[in-house]
């Protein structure tokens, strides 16, 4: 006969829970309608321009290869890369549209392996033109003694230096340009480029001197019958603010985060939550240290919840993209004792509350407030997190 005492009933069904509950998992979650909808915001945006989804950084934090994925499935075929490893490996993965790389090669090995796989190559200087050019002979030659069937256009973009100061030609080079585009044969130039280096600045009058800088270097090459293909000098901050700047393509990274650095009244949405469980609960009395340091000290009876997501996971790491000075001003001093106090702005996310973090976020852990709405051991909270701060060995999970 079947024991109902209630004791035991209870002690069933919690290790039932125990059972069915699924071993913990932090995941960087990733809103797919979000996602979405930054994605139109920006073609809107970019109307007529073509779009380059700027890929930097494992994607911005998104991963690299699921970012893509989604980018191709929602039609933007147009991809920017930092770095050769990351275009081989979209190339690897079966992305198909055009990868372009924003930095120079100079080893012959690595521009081979860009060859090969079919990435536009970027020219910032003679000597990284000149690498390029003797690539393409020897990846020509080769094809021809391997009666390879169609060796495809070798192409590259042009880069110009109208003031960021890292790559590019200057635009008092153009003599330099002209003489060096004239000495290559093997590839093709189907675009050119600038970066603007303040572009969220109130101050616009620095962007505008760069575009005229960067038009005048396309016009004078255009002159000498140098054909410069498709222009593009406008990032996500330029994209909002200055729409005579689009030109004929723009390179986007961050708005399709929704976090974007200037002021607007478009509807981004940002997106990146860290996805936990509850590890362990407890009630600590009034007067007790929590974390690191002296920074919380509890002033009642508080529950507490431990969840093992911390600086490693990119929790507390952002940096405040608001604070434009260098030498703290009172206020600041002011606003960072107080978040101190109140143990940190961030907070985590349950199913119908929200958990204050209470002192020092820890390496993998930290603490949350749960007296007011309690949780239980297993439970799921999130903290919205910008994607690029969370460790790229945490999984990616686009829902
Ligand atoms: C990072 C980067 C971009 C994208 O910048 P966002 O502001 O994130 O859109 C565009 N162009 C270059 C050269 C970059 O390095």
């Amino acid at each position: 006969m079947i024991h109902t005492d209630k004791r035991s009933s209870w002690s069933i069904l919690h290790a039932l829970r125990y059972f069915e509950r699924e071993r913990t998992m932090t995941t960087l979650t990733i809103g797919l309608k979000e996602l979405e909808h930054n994605t139109a915001l920006v073609k809107q945006l970019a109307g007529d321009s073509c779009v380059y989804a700027v890929l930097k950084g494992n994607g911005y934090g998104l991963g690299l290869l699921e970012f893509a994925d989604f980018l191709q499935n929602h039609s933007i075929n147009h991809f920017a890369v930092t770095d050769l490893s990351d275009a081989v490996a979209l190339r690897t993965h079966g992305i198909c549209g055009e990868i372009l790389m924003l930095t120079p090669l100079h080893l012959i090995d690595d521009l081979q392996t860009a060859i090969k796989n079919d990435i536009t190559l970027c020219i910032t200087s003679c000597k990284s033109g000149m690498a390029a050019e003797t690539a393409a002979l020897y990846s020509a030659h080769n094809q021809t003694t391997l009666q390879s069937s169609h060796p495809h256009q070798i192409k590259a973009h042009l880069c110009i230096d109208t003031g960021f100061g890292r790559f590019g030609f200057l635009p008092s080079e153009i003599p330099d340009i002209i003489e060096m585009v004239n000495n290559m044969h093997s590839i093709t130039f189907t675009g050119i480029f600038s970066h603007l280096h303040n572009p969220s600045s109130k101050d616009s009058s620095s962007s505008e001197k760069q575009l005229q800088d960067f038009l005048h270097v396309c016009d004078e090459l255009e002159k000498n019958d140098i054909q410069t293909g498709i222009r593009h000098i406008s990032s996500t901050s330029a994209l909002i603010r200055f729409p005579h700047m689009r030109l004929d393509a723009v390179r986007v990274g961050s708005a399709f985060l929704g976090r974007i650095a200037v002021k607007n009244n478009l509807d981004f949405i940002k997106i990146g939550r860290l996805s936990t469980t509850i590890e362990d609960i407890y009630e600590l009395p009034s007067g007790h240290n929590i974390g690191y340091g002296h920074y919380f000290t509890t002033t009642k009876a508080t529950k507490t919840a431990v969840v093992s997501v911390g600086y490693y996971h990119g929790l507390g790491m952002e940096r405040n993209t608001n604070t434009k000075r260098y030498i703290p001003t009172i206020q600041n001093l002011a606003h960072t004792l107080k978040a101190y106090l109140r143990g940190g702005r961030t907070y985590a996310y349950g199913e119908s509350a929200r958990y204050p973090i209470l002192g020092r976020i820890s390496m993998n852990s930290c603490v949350i407030d749960i007296t007011k709405k309690p949780l239980a051991i297993g439970d799921c909270v999130t903290f919205p997190i910008c994607p690029l701060y969370v460790n790229s060995s945490i999984p990616r999970l686009y829902q």
